[in-house]
């Protein structure tokens, strides 16, 4: 692939001044990375370029068939002021697994890694300092023919924008109380849910909206074609431990393989903690908490890294776990990971950059 061109902002925005109060996702750096792809070409025109509108024409694929799709990661400031990325390689593999299945042609990650580093570089005055800040990434590509009629596009979009982040948890893990989805379901094996594409995100809105009704945070998605056995929560992936065992759901075609997923599971076989993926239903899940065999439950997502399950509601049935408060377990992986992430804790399994 060939150079990189930058062509530098003759308008830098203001950055902001509070890092306390920094939102998610709603503030953006000064530049991009774009490239393009055109068949027969392949990808061609890396740049980095101010941030702002692009030229789409509103019969572009992406608009009326959605073929798209996205990654998330995040940059670390460190306190002696490095910039740590963690496990970038893994989200660029698995771009190419979402490329795969959405028809998109693949990218080459060792490249992407190249000019995200060349881009934070740029940027480097806009990643955060204070304590649990940082900031976020997101890749995406996109279908761009004006064309309409279902098919793969022969033009794509390869785009990167940047977005300083606050802390996730500004007063300390919080454990979430979580509505069990028995309704609506967020894909099917055999559909996209392994693949991070915006389809499924639109699909998840509804049954989100309708727990936030009820005052629950999340909610808990069952397989789509029984409502039996346990997926996902939210847009992370789910981990319980029963008895001193940890467990987690089977990837088996409709669950996305998360990066944090992978590395807790990587930190607890390290530590010698025994961990299990398989298949869970709902049903062993309110029989051991009845049994009083559930100790923890938490999500895994590269934004809140861990995030404690204080309750679930299945229809009725209301469990409470760990008395609502955060496990001795949640609260080490979250210590673990993100002081790994923000280069205070050692590194033992290699995992940044
Ligand atoms: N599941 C879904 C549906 C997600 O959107 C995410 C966030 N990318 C995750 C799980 C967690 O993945 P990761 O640990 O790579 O952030």
């Amino acid at each position: 692939m060939a150079e990189i061109s930058v062509e530098l902002t003759k308008t830098p925005k203001k950055k902001p001044q509070d890092e306390h109060h920094l939102p998610f996702g709603d503030i953006f750096t000064d530049h991009m990375f774009l490239m393009d792809y055109d068949e027969g070409q392949g990808w061609h025109d890396a740049r980095i370029v101010p941030y702002g509108p692009l030229p789409i024409d509103p019969a572009a694929m992406v608009l009326h068939y959605a073929q798209e799709v996205f990654e998330g990661l995040k940059a670390y400031k460190t306190q002696d002021g490095r910039i740590l990325l963690f496990r970038p390689e893994e989200n660029f593999k698995r771009m190419n697994v979402s490329n795969e299945r959405l028809c998109i042609p693949p990218i080459d990650p060792a490249f992407m890694i190249e000019a995200l580093n060349k881009l934070i570089l740029v940027e480097k005055d806009w990643v955060p300092s204070l304590e649990g800040t940082s900031l976020y990434i997101r890749p995406f590509i996109i279908a761009t023919d004006p064309h309409l009629g279902v098919r793969p596009s022969h033009h794509y979009y390869f785009i990167v924008i940047l977005c300083p982040v606050g802390a996730y948890y500004p007063e300390g893990l919080n454990p979430v109380k979580i509505y069990v989805e028995t309704n609506y379901v967020r894909t099917v094996k055999g559909g996209m849910g392994f693949a991070k594409t915006g389809g499924n995100y639109a699909a998840s809105l509804k049954a989100q909206d309708e727990a936030h009704e009820q005052e629950y945070t999340q909610v808990l998605w069952l397989d789509g074609v029984e409502r039996k056995y346990v997926e996902e929560v939210g847009t992370m992936n789910v981990f319980f431990q029963i008895n001193g065992t940890v467990v987690t759901p089977a990837l088996q075609g409709s669950i996305l393989s998360g990066i944090t997923r992978k590395s807790t599971i990587e930190m607890l076989r390290y530590w010698g903690v025994p961990v299990e993926e398989r298949r869970i239903t709902i049903d062993e899940i309110a029989q051991v908490a009845d049994e009083g065999h559930l100790d923890e439950a938490f999500g895994t997502g590269t934004a809140a890294v861990i995030s404690p399950i204080g309750e679930l509601k299945w229809g009725e049935k209301h469990m409470v776990i760990n008395s609502g408060e955060i496990g001795p377990l949640s609260h080490r992986l979250y210590d673990t990971l993100t002081g790994i992430q923000w280069g205070k804790h050692p590194d033992p399994l290699h995992w940044t950059h």
